[in-house]
C-alpha cells in the first residue's frame, strides 16, 4: 500500500483526457484548460519533478505540448506504445528516487490499475482529481528553498551534462576544464540556511562530522563572531548544480576548528571537496593559524576520510588542540552534537595553489581574522 503521507517529488502525467481535454490523434488541437496549466506551474514552483507517460505519437504530442508553451515543465517523458507502469518504473530509476516518492494521474482507470499492479508504491490519481493536487499534503512540501524552486532545471541541466560527459573521449580534467565550472564559497544568510538543512539531510556519504546540525543551532551561529557558516555552490555552462556544501568553522587564536563539512555526493566527481578544503588550508596558512577538522567514522562517508587525509590532515598530536576543549565539540554551548566517537585531525598548513579545474570565488578569511 501506498503512503498516503509521504511527499511526492515527481508526478507523471497521462495526456489525452488528463493533462489535456481530448483525444490528441482525433483531435490535434486538444485543449489545455488554463486551470490545468495552473496546476503544472504550482508544482514546478514547489520543486516537483513532473514527467508524462502517454500513450501517443511522440512527435504529435511533443509538439502539441510545445505549442502549448509546456513542454519545458516535463522531464523524461515517455510517450509511445509501451506499458504505462514500465514508463512510470522508468522515470523513477533514471530520476533515482524511490517508488513511494512518485504520483500519476490518469483519467482510465485500467491504465491507473495497470501502474498499481506494477508498481504498487506509486500513488495514483484520477484526472478529475488533477486541480485538486495542489492542495493535498503530499504535494505541499514544508519548505521551498531556491534550490528547490528551480530543481528542474537543475535535473535538465544535468541530463545534459551526462549526454555531453558519455561523448566526451577525452582525460577526464580536460572534461571538467570543459564544463567552465565556478565555485562559490559564501558566508551564510538565512535564506541559504533552508538550503543547507535540506543539504546535510540529504548527504549523510559525505558529510565528515556524520552529525547533522539542525537549522537553528546553525541559525544561531550566523552571527556568533567566532563562527562562520559558509555555504557552497557551483555553476558551470549547463546551469546551476545548486548548494552543493557546507561548512562550520570556529576560530580561535591559534588553531581553526572545522566542525563540520558535507558536500553533496552530486559533485564527488568534480573533485569538490579537495578544492573546498585546499581552499581552506591555504586561508589558514595565511592567516597562520593550525586547522583541527572534527571527523566521526559512518560507514558511509569513507570517502570524506579520504579526502582529509589527501589534503594532509594527520592523527599528530599539537599544543593548538588544547584550544578547543575536551567536551568533543570545543563549544561552550555545546553548538555541535559531540560525542566520544568524534577524532580530531590536524594540520600545519602551507600556501595551496589555485584549483585547476574551476574558478573559484571566496570570502577572505585570513584578513578578516587578523583585522
Ligand atoms: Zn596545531
Amino acid at each position: 500500500m501506498p503512503d498516503t503521507a509521504a511527499p511526492v517529488k515527481c508526478l507523471v502525467w497521462d495526456l489525452d483526457n488528463t493533462l489535456w481535454q481530448g483525444t490528441l490523434l482525433e483531435d490535434p488541437q486538444v485543449l489545455l484548460p488554463d486551470s490545468v496549466r495552473d496546476v503544472v506551474m504550482a508544482l514546478d514552483s514547489r520543486g516537483i519533478l513532473q514527467s508524462i507517460a502517454s500513450k501517443n505519437d511522440y512527435d504529435k504530442a511533443w509538439s502539441r505540448l510545445e505549442e502549448l508553451g509546456l513542454a519545458e515543465y516535463f522531464v523524461l517523458p515517455r510517450i509511445g506504445w509501451g506499458r504505462k507502469s514500465d514508463s512510470v518504473i522508468e522515470i523513477a530509476e533514471r530520476l533515482n528516487f524511490a517508488h513511494s516518492a512518485i504520483a500519476f494521474i490518469d483519467d482510465q482507470p485500467a491504465e491507473r490499475a495497470e501502474v498499481t499492479f506494477h508498481a504498487p508504491e506509486v500513488r495514483c490519481y484520477p484526472a478529475d482529481e488533477a486541480l485538486m493536487l495542489p492542495g493535498r499534503a503530499e504535494f505541499s512540501p514544508e519548505v521551498v528553498t531556491v534550490d528547490a524552486r528551480r530543481r528542474r532545471q537543475m535535473y535538465q541541466a544535468n541530463f545534459r551534462r551526462e549526454a555531453e560527459k558519455e561523448s566526451f573521449t577525452g582525460p577526464d580534467e580536460e572534461f571538467l576544464r570543459s564544463l567552465d565550472l565556478v565555485m562559490r564559497i559564501g558566508r551564510a544568510d538565512g535564506e541559504d540556511l533552508s538550503r543547507v538543512e535540506e543539504l546535510t539531510l540529504r548527504t549523510s556519504q559525505m558529510n565528515a562530522t556524520g552529525v547533522h546540525y539542525s537549522d537553528a543551532v546553525l541559525r544561531g551561529l550566523l552571527t556568533d563572531p567566532d563562527h562562520e557558516v559558509l555555504t557552497i555552490t557551483l555553476t558551470d555552462r549547463f546551469g546551476p548544480h545548486g548548494a552543493v556544501g557546507v561548512m562550520l568553522l570556529e576560530r580561535h587564536l591559534a588553531v581553526w576548528h572545522l566542525k563540520l563539512l558535507a558536500t553533496s555526493c552530486r559533485v564527488v566527481s568534480f573533485g569538490a571537496g579537495a578544492v573546498i578544503l585546499n581552499w581552506l588550508i591555504d586561508q589558514a596558512a595565511r592567516a597562520e593559524v593550525h586547522l583541527a577538522a572534527d571527523f566521526r567514522r559512518t560507514d558511509r562517508n569513507r570517502m570524506m576520510e579520504i579526502a582529509y587525509r589527501f589534503a594532509g590532515f594527520t592523527d599528530e598530536a599539537c599544543g593548538c588542540i588544547a584550544a578547543l576543549g575536551t567536551d568533543g565539540t570545543g563549544h561552550r554551548d555545546a553548538a555541535g552534537p559531540g560525542g566520544a566517537d568524534i577524532e580530531r585531525m590536524h594540520l600545519i598548513p602551507a600556501r595551496r595553489s589555485e584549483p585547476a579545474t574551476m574558478r573559484l570565488m571566496s570570502p577572505d578569511l585570513a584578513s578578516y581574522a587578523r583585522g
